[in-house]
């Protein structure tokens, strides 16, 4: 089949790479010239592991072509998948301008019958908005169909997790659309659940809430733990065996970040007002999470002897989770901003993430050397086995902060350092 993906972003490129995979011929179209020379050159312009050597061997082989030409993409292609941003509104909702102007391109430039999949994450009712939007800029009455196809797919594990999902949903109201969507999707060995588009959006939404919700349990629990001198890790290994809960997002730490999980909770709020029927589980969920780096530095705060101004700390990670360049919505970054406003003397550190600012280091030495403390902010494998008996050296003070606890306190402590994590007892 001949597939057109719209936003050549995280998403996108690597959605469109799978489908290379799977046999099928794929355009990128984008807006953005920067990120399509790149592409274009079989180069990612973002760090995602595993996924460069896809690009580049499916250029080479003309399996993909990126383009900015609107007009021409659309009408060469059958399938159109919308993988554009759809970014937080200051009241929270998604800001669905991106996913509009595809729709609007689509109507005005299409010449024949299209699927045109919503793979960005959106919210409930999108599809028939969409199905407007394009019905709106057609100059000639042309059959489509909306088809609501969610992406579950992690940064940091984006390939392994799209070729291999746990599931695949279909939103689709016509039983045609339905099929070709199980055809392209035929050799993905997972369920598929065929429903409404209504339900399909619903149930992105209802996932990465359902997560955040698992994260903001496990570290408001923390807060607990911490006052009753209890190790929040042997809770969360204690609940998680129970398979009715399961181990996965009970790591107790400075709170969730990123592009989705912030965004997609609050977007599902604001739906659920907008209804009168509030999901205040999730309103406590958002507070939580906001709280949780301030809980931190509080922490680190009285470690400090309760100033922290004119303090050297240094920060180790600065993206919102290992394996990503990512840094929207980085409890790192958060944390950073806080430190700076009350005073203290910043320097970081990130194997892949450049600020571009002067208090960022190259090494690792360099950033630690001369510190009072210093802070794990992302759980980088970098971080994890350094050679802290000869860091240890270099520092002012012999502070560690493990925001995301990471390290074996036992051996950090035996070293003669202050330890302190998230309730790691
Ligand atoms: P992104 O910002 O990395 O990429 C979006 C791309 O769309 C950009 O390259 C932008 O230039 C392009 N774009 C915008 N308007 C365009 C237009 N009119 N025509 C062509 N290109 C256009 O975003 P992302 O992280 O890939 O996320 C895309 C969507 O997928 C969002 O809705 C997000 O919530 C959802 N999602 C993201 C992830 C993730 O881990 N990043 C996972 C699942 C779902």
């Amino acid at each position: 089949m001949k597939i057109l993906i719209v936003g050549t972003g995280y998403v996108g490129t690597t959605t469109g790479l799978i489908f290379c995979e799977m046999g099928h011929q794929v355009t990128g179209l984008d807006l953005d010239t920067h990120k399509l020379k790149a592409l274009k050159a079989g180069k990612l312009y973002f760090y995602e592991p595993g996924l460069e050597e896809l690009l580049s061997r499916h250029v080479a082989a003309k399996n993909i072509f990126f383009t900015k030409n609107t007009k021409k993409a659309v009408k060469e292609n059958d399938i159109i998948f919308i993988c554009v941003g759809t970014p937080k509104e200051a009241d929270g909702s998604a800001n669905l301008t991106y996913v509009k102007n595809v729709a609007e391109s689509i109507g005005k430039y299409m010449n024949k019958s299209k699927i045109i999949v919503t793979k960005s994450t959106v919210p409930v009712g999108t599809a028939e908005l969409v199905e407007k939007w394009v019905a709106g800029k057609q100059t000639a009455p042309i059959p489509f169909d909306v088809v609501s196809n969610p992406e579950f797919l992690r940064e940091g594990t984006a390939l392994q997790d799209a070729l291999n999902p746990d599931r695949i949903i279909i939103g689709a109201t016509s039983e045609e659309a339905r099929n070709v969507m199980k055809e392209l999707y035929q050799d993905f060995h997972c369920p598929i659940v065929a429903t409404n588009p209504k339900a399909s959006e619903m149930i992105k939404y209802a996932a990465n809430s359902f997560l955040a919700m698992k994260i903001s349990f496990i570290n408001e629990l923390a807060r607990l733990c911490d006052d009753l001198n209890i190790n929040v890790n042997d809770v969360s290994k204690g609940i998680g065996l129970d398979q009715r809960i399961g181990p996965q997002f009970l790591h107790a730490g400075m709170g969730f970040g990123g592009s989705c999980f912030p965004k997609d909770v609050n977007a599902l709020i604001q739906t659920a007002k907008e209804q009168g029927q509030p999901l205040s589980i999730l309103e406590r969920v958002v507070k939580v999470n906001e709280e949780q780096p301030l809980y931190f530095i509080e922490k680190i705060k009285q470690a400090l002897g309760g100033k922290l101004e004119n303090k050297t700390i240094a920060v180790l990670g600065l993206s919102f989770k290992a394996n990503t360049d990512d840094t929207r919505e980085s409890p790192s970054l958060i944390l950073i901003e806080r430190l700076l406003a009350e005073q203290v003397v910043v320097k970081v550190h990130d194997p892949i993430v450049k600020l571009g600012s002067a208090y960022q280091y190259h090494t690792i030495e360099e950033t630690v050397s001369g510190a009072d403390a210093v802070v794990l902010g992302t759980d980088w494998d970098d971080y994890k086995n350094l050679d802290w008996a000869n860091l240890k050296l270099t520092m002012k003070q012999p502070f560690i902060f493990d925001g995301r606890n990471m390290l074996d306190k036992e051996n950090i402590v035996a070293l003669g350092f202050h330890y302190l994590g998230v309730a790691n007892h």
